[in-house]
């Protein structure tokens, strides 16, 4: 079997994430995470909370529900609308763009009104992939999902980034009226997709953690924090090189500037970010791109758009991540629809809208390119090799037998790490081969194995899951010795 079937496998058995509810039928899109899949997302979020933190941005959450008023302002009631054609016979719902994307790839639905993409459903007689009847309903569907509170009409947000804005003149205050002011927020975020399909890559239900540089228009280029980061190197794809059939290339942040493949240091500086963040979690960065959105394919407001792209196996290149220069867009709509001014001053005293740039990562995505990338298989089993402070369960303590004595030495040891803050599990079942094996699959770093010997000079074996290797070390050390692999691993 090939290592892309056994991790299909491996994610199904140890319950990682699966189609939720388990027991009824589930409506597409939604998923549950058991045990181990939430102890990788949830120590994934610490690490991408610990490098934003790096670069000194701050923490904010905002509910799920909001009035239709805000999304009026994003523009998300407008805009944020497939083109769809409705079966008269079997009501089934298609997106118009992906019925006839295959046959007719030139097409520039964007550009066409109902009424011409009514004709052009006519006259190129398409029919319902379903029931074979012909299509000529032409209608909006909007992608947000509305919900009713105590009677009043409300939408699901179907980003966090919106959500952040709406509070600017309260962080431009707290922080003293210094800018820029950098600020995330990490969330569920829904979005109504007509088909939901892929996996953990296309959800109705989802999290993002979203990072928002707000910026006054003089502070982007030079910007004094972009010193620090740009000799990173990273495979640059820009518009201009798909456009003419080229590979991405590898450039320094620098060499973007030089080159005016970017055209701001600040938001050369958001790709810093994102990059620490995957360089830090281990994320081949062979397999990594970045891609510029062709003007066509970029939100009506956006000054630049990046897509950070990772390669899998099994659903080719995935967006985990959009780096994008939003200009004054969002702030200014707002500022608009709520009649509160959101200005502040430049150093000339001159009153201006600030601009944002965003880095905004898929947190479901992120995590399935990880483990995809981290499934392994060593002499025949399987082997998460993800970094150790991503981990699930940090280590496992085994008795040779639980017999003698030696599962109560075990115990004891296990709840020495537990009462010490370590994820630590104890294992009396199998052989100690099994048991190793079980806990490679979940990626455990350190096995501590209690033996006959353990009974005569207190101490036992730590086994390495990354090359195997053992070692004796004394029982009283144990909490110590775990708290110091991590900390160097970290
Ligand atoms: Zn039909």
């Amino acid at each position: 079997m090939s290592r892309i079937e056994e991790f299909k496998k491996f994610i199904k058995r140890k319950k990682i994430f699966q189609p939720s509810p388990t027991i009824y039928e589930s409506i597409a899109g939604f998923y549950e995470y058991g045990p181990f899949g939430i102890m990788i997302k949830n120590k994934l979020v610490n690490v991408m909370r610990s490098e934003f933190q790096k670069y000194q941005f701050w923490e904010v959450e905002f509910p799920l529900i909001m009035p239709p008023k805000v999304w009026e302002a994003s523009g998300h009631l407008e805009r944020f609308v497939d083109k769809i054609t409705t079966c008269q016979k079997c009501n089934n719902i298609y997106r118009i763009d992906k019925l006839i994307e295959e046959n007719y790839p030139d097409l520039k639905l964007l550009e066409m009104s109902d009424q011409g993409l009514k004709k052009f459903l006519e006259e190129n007689e398409i029919i319902c992939p379903k029931c074979k009847t012909r299509l000529t309903d032409v209608g909006d569907y909007n992608l947000m999902i509305e919900v009713g509170v105590a009677g009043r009409q409300a939408f699901l947000r179907p980003e966090t980034a919106t959500t952040t804005y709406l509070a600017f003149k309260d962080y431009y205050s707290l922080f003293r009226n210094q800018m820029p002011i950098k600020i995330y927020q990490f969330g569920k975020a829904y979005r109504n997709e007509i088909t939901a399909r892929q996996g953990l890559i296309r959800t109705r239900e989802f999290e993002q953690f979203e990072g928002q540089i707000f910026i006054l228009k003089e502070q982007e280029h030079p910007f004094e924090e972009f010193q620090h980061v740009k000799d990173i190197k990273l495979p640059f794809w820009s518009s201009d090189a798909q456009v003419h059939g080229k590979e991405p290339e590898l450039y320094s942040l620098e060499e973007t500037i030089d080159k005016k493949i970017l055209q701001k240091e600040a938001f050369a500086y958001c790709f810093a970010v994102a990059y620490d963040l995957l360089a830090r979690i281990e994320l081949d960065l062979n397999k990594l791109r970045l891609r510029q959105h062709l003007p066509d394919e970029r939100a009506h407001y956006a000054h630049d758009a990046w897509d950070l792209e990772v390669e899998t196996e099994q659903f080719g290149w995935v967006e985990i991540c959009g780096i994008h220069d939003r200009g004054d867009y969002d702030l200014g709509r707002h500022q608009k629809f709520s009649k509160t001014s959101l200005e502040v001053k430049n150093s000339k005293g001159e009153k201006e809208v600030p601009q944002i740039l965003e880095i905004a990562f898929g947190v479901g995505r992120l995590m399935y390119c990880l483990i995809e990338q981290k499934f392994t298989i060593r002499d025949g089993k399987n082997l998460l090799l993800l970094p150790k402070e991503i981990s699930p369960v940090q280590c496992a303590v085994f008795p040779l037998m639980n017999k003698d004595g030696l599962g109560d030495i075990a115990a004891k040891i296990n709840r020495a790490l537990v009462i010490n803050g370590i994820a630590s599990v104890l294992d009396l079942k199998g052989s100690i081969g099994k048991r190793y094996a079980r806990m490679d699959e979940i990626g455990t770093p350190y096995c501590f194995t209690v033996d006959y010997q353990s009974k005569k000079d207190e101490t036992v074996t730590i086994r390495d899951r990354d090359d195997t290797s053992q070692i004796r070390v004394p029982i009283s050390d144990i909490p110590s010795i775990v708290r110091d692999k991590f900390l160097k691993s970290s």
